[in-house]
C-alpha cells in the first residue's frame, strides 16, 4: 500500500452540483468543518447545463384577475404526483412543493438574477405536466445562474474544495460510513477523507446509453458506492427519456433540446407534417380534457393563457417520448429518423431572447437557423428517477453516516420527473441533507479507517495498469451502450431485457481482465477502467428491476405488459440491495398517502 494524503472533516460532500453546493452551505452554516469533492472543475456539473428553469409555485403569472385557482404548493403537489404516476413518496413531494418557493427566493438573496415580469416579479414559463407557469428561469441558462450563485455563497463561507478528485469507495467502520477513498485525476495520487458524516450528491447516470444528454461525469459512481456500502436503492428501472434530443448531425445526437422550446410554443410535427400530439390515442385518461383539443385553441394559448388550455406538446415527458417513438416506428419520422420541432412562428427576436442557447446550439452544431427552420428531435436519455433511498425529512440513507440528495437520491419523482422539478429538488433536499448531516456529525466522533478497505480499492484500481494484456475499457463501454440502447430503452420486453442481462454479465466477466496502457498521470483510459465497472453494475440493476416490474408506468414501458397495474405495482416501489455477492430485488409497499392529501385529487 502506498502513501496517501489524509484529511479530516465534520461533513464531506461528494459532488459539487446544485445539491452538493446547497448541502455545503447548510452544513457550514451549522458550524461544521466542510469539504466538497468533485470529479471535474467546480461549476462544471450537470446543474450548470440546466436550461429551462426551476419549478416552484411562486404564482407570479397565472392568477392576476383572481378568477382562476391560484398556483400553490397543493397544485404543484398534484401535478408532481400525477407526473410521477403515483410512485412518488408523498411526504417527499409535500416537503418539496412547500419549500421550493422559499429556496428560489433565497437564491435571489444570494445574488441570482432571474428574468422578470413587467411588474418586476420573477418570470415563470410553462413546462410539461405543470398546470401553471411555474418554471422560474434565466433565459435558457438557468443552471448556470444557479451554480454561479451557490458557488459564490459556498466559497464565501470558508470551505475546502477538492477539484478533479474522483471518489471510488466509501469507507466503513462497522455499519457506519466514516470516510471516502479516491484519487487525483491529474497525478493519480491517492487521497483519503475521514468524515463524521458524508453527503452523496454525485448526480445521475446516463452514460451507459448511447444517446444521452448527460456529460462524461454521469457514470453512476455515487449510486454504486452507496450500493456497495449497503444502502438500499429505489426504483432503479425508472430512467427518463427526454422527448427532445438532437438527432442531426450524428455526432451531436442526444444533446438536449430544452423543454423550454415547447414551453414557449414549439410545435411537434411528423414527417408528413401532421401535428401528431393532437391524436387522441396519445392523450392519457388522467389528462383528458385538460389540454387544448384543437390547433386553434393551442394558438390562442400563446397569447391568452388564462382562457385557453395548454397544447398537448406539454404533456409529461414519458407521454411525449412514447408518442415520438411510435411516430418514428410507424414510418412517419423525419429525414434523419426523428420528428420536427418548430418554434420559428414565434419570431427571431423572441427566440433569441427566450432561447439564446438553443439558437446558438443549432446554429453552431447543426447549421440550422431555428428562427426559420424546424429542429429534428428524438428521445434521449436524460435523468434518473431511481437511486439511493432516503428518509424524506433528513435525506439519511439506510447506512448510518451517509446522506444523499439530488439526482443520486430517489423517491421524489416517482416513475417520471416533471421538467424543472430537479433544480428545485437539489435546492430543497440539498439543504436538508447538509443540515441533517451536520446534526449527525455533532453526535459522533471521527470513525476508524480500515486500512484493509483502502488496500483492496488500491489493488482494484491499479490492476488494469499492472496487467500485461486484457480488454480495453472503451470497447466494453461501447458494447454496453449498444446493449442498453437496444434493449433497456424507451420500449422494453422480457426477451430484450434478458438479452441485455446476458450481455451485461458477459461484459462483467471480460471487465475482470482490463488492460490500460501508460501510468496514472493524465490517463483517461485508467479513469474509464474504474467507471466501466460502476456502469456495468448500475446497468445490471436497471435491467433486473425493469424485468421485475411487470407493468407499464411512467418511464417503464413494457410492450409485453402494456397496462398500468394499480392493484399491485402501483402500490409498490422496487428495492435493490446488496446481499453478499448478489443483488436482492424486492417490491416494498409505498407509504400510504394521508386523507388530507388524497383530498387534493378530488
Ligand atoms: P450534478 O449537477 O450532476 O453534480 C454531480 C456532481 O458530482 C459533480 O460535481 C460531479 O463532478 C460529482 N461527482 C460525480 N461522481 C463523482 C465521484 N466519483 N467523485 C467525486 N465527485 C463526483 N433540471 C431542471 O429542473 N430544469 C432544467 O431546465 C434542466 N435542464 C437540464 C438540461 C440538461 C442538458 C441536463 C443534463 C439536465 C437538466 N436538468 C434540468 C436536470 C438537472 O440539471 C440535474 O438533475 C441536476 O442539476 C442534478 O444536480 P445534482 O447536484 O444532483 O448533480
Amino acid at each position: 500500500m502506498e502513501n496517501y494524503e489524509t484529511y479530516d472533516y465534520d461533513v464531506l460532500v461528494i459532488g459539487a452540483g446544485g445539491a452538493g453546493l446547497r448541502a455545503v452551505i447548510a452544513a457550514r452554516e451549522a458550524g461544521c468543518r466542510v469539504a466538497v469533492v468533485c470529479k471535474s472543475l467546480l461549476g462544471k456539473a450537470h446543474t450548470v447545463m440546466a436550461e429551462g428553469g426551476v419549478a416552484a409555485a411562486l404564482g407570479n403569472m397565472d392568477q392576476p384577475d383572481g378568477t382562476k385557482e391560484p398556483d400553490s404548493w397543493e397544485v404543484h403537489f398534484v401535478d408532481t404526483m400525477k407526473g410521477g404516476a403515483f410512485l412518488n413518496n408523498w411526504r417527499m413531494v409535500e416537503i418539496f412543493t412547500k419549500e421550493a418557493p422559499e429556496r428560489v427566493l433565497e437564491l435571489e438573496q444570494y445574488g441570482a438574477v432571474f428574468d422578470r415580469t413587467p411588474d418586476g416579479l420573477i418570470a415563470e414559463r410553462p413546462f410539461g405536466g405543470h398546470k401553471y407557469r411555474r418554471l422560474n428561469h434565466v433565459g435558457d441558462r438557468t443552471g448556470l445562474e444557479i451554480i454561479r450563485t451557490l458557488q459564490d455563497k459556498a466559497v464565501s463561507l470558508g470551505i475546502d474544495v477538492f477539484m478533479e478528485v474522483v471518489i471510488t469507495r466509501l469507507l466503513k467502520d462497522g455499519d457506519r460510513v466514516v470516510g471516502a477513498f479516491g484519487y487525483y485525476r491529474e497525478s493519480g495520487n491517492f487521497i483519503v477523507f475521514r468524515a463524521k458524516a458524508i453527503v452523496l450528491a454525485t448526480g445521475g447516470w446516463g452514460r451507459m446509453y448511447r444517446y444521452t444528454s448527460n456529460s462524461w461525469e454521469g457514470t453512476g459512481d455515487g449510486v454504486m458506492m452507496a450500493f456497495e456500502a449497503g444502502a438500499e436503492l429505489l426504483d432503479m428501472e425508472m430512467v427518463q427519456f427526454h422527448p427532445t434530443g438532437m438527432v442531426w448531425p450524428p455526432g451531436m445526437r442526444g444533446i438536449l433540446v430544452t423543454e423550454g422550446v415547447r414551453g414557449e410554443g414549439g410545435i411537434l410535427r411528423n414527417g408528413k407534417g401532421e401535428r401528431f400530439m393532437f391524436n387522441p390515442k396519445y392523450m392519457p385518461e388522467l389528462y383528458r380534457g385538460q389540454f387544448a383539443e384543437t390547433e386553434e385553441e393551442a394558438e390562442r394559448w400563446l397569447t391568452d393563457k388564462q382562457n385557453n388550455r395548454r397544447p398537448p406538446e406539454l404533456l409529461p415527458r414519458d407521454v411525449v417520448s412514447r408518442a415520438i417513438y411510435r411516430e418514428v416506428e410507424e414510418g412517419r419520422g423525419s429525414e434523419h429518423g426523428g420528428v420536427y420541432l418548430d418554434i420559428s412562428h414565434r419570431g427571431a427576436d423572441y427566440i433569441k431572447r427566450k432561447l439564446p442557447s438553443m439558437y446558438e446550439q443549432f446554429h453552431a452544431l447543426g447549421d440550422v437557423d431555428i428562427t426559420k427552420q424546424p429542429m429534428e428531435v428524438y428521445p434521449t436519455i436524460h435523468y434518473t428517477m431511481g437511486g439511493v433511498k432516503v428518509d424524506p425529512e433528513t435525506c439519511a440513507t439506510t447506512v448510518p453516516g451517509l446522506y444523499a440528495a439530488g439526482e443520486v437520491a430517489a423517491g421524489l419523482h416517482g416513475a417520471n420527473r416533471l421538467g424543472g422539478n430537479s433544480l428545485s429538488d437539489i435546492l430543497v433536499f440539498g439543504k436538508r441533507a447538509g443540515e441533517h448531516a451536520a446534526l449527525y456529525a455533532k453526535t459522533v466522533n471521527l470513525g476508524k479507517i480500515d486500512e484493509q478497505q483502502i488496500a483492496e480499492e488500491e489493488d482494484y484500481l491499479l490492476l488494469p495498469l499492472e496487467t500485461k494484456e486484457g480488454e480495453n475499457p472503451y470497447d466494453i463501454h461501447r458494447e454496453l451502450q449498444e446493449t442498453m440502447q437496444k434493449h433497456a430503452m424507451i420500449a422494453r420486453t422480457e426477451k430484450g431485457l434478458l438479452e441485455a442481462l446476458e450481455k451485461i454479465q458477459e461484459l462483467q466477466k471480460r471487465a475482470e481482465h482490463l488492460h490500460v496502457d501508460g501510468d496514472r498521470c493524465f490517463n483517461p483510459g485508467w479513469h474509464a477502467a474504474r467507471e466501466i465497472r460502476f456502469m456495468l453494475k448500475t446497468s445490471e440493476i436497471i435491467v433486473r428491476c425493469a424485468l421485475e416490474r411487470k407493468e407499464s408506468r411512467g418511464a417503464q414501458w413494457r410492450l409485453d405488459y402494456p397496462d398500468r397495474d394499480d392493484e399491485f405495482w402501483g402500490k409498490h416501489n422496487l428495492i435493490a440491495v446488496k446481499d453478499g455477492q448478489h443483488i436482492k430485488i424486492e417490491p416494498r409497499p409505498l407509504p400510504e398517502m394521508p386523507e388530507r392529501l388524497k383530498a387534493l385529487f378530488k
